[in-house]
């Protein structure tokens, strides 16, 4: 069985794996590869085309039960591409 979980990006469900898991903490939102940081986590898609949709949602993050800023929310999709990324 798969845990399906939703893209915040697109909105679509997908399948845990093929998804990018982060999580809110201290304000910030941070990058979780190894799906191990406590805390409330949300997920995005590995397409950039979500990571621009999730930068550019107005309104909260349901599964955060948070309203990150814009900024907050592109310097993750920064740090995603790593250290070298451009949003
Ligand atoms: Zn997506």
């Amino acid at each position: 069985m798969t845990a399906i979980r939703t893209c915040v990006g697109c909105g679509a469900r997908a399948p845990r794996a093929t998804l990018l898991r982060f999580v809110a903490r201290d304000g910030a939102l941070r990058p979780d590869p190894a799906m191990r940081l406590a805390g409330r986590g949300a997920w995005l898609h590995r397409e950039p085309a979500c990571h621009a949709a999730f930068v550019a949602r107005r309104g909260a993050i349901r599964s955060l039960r948070a309203t990150p800023a814009r900024a907050v929310r592109a310097a993750l999709v920064a740090a995603l591409h790593g250290p070298e990324g451009r949003a």
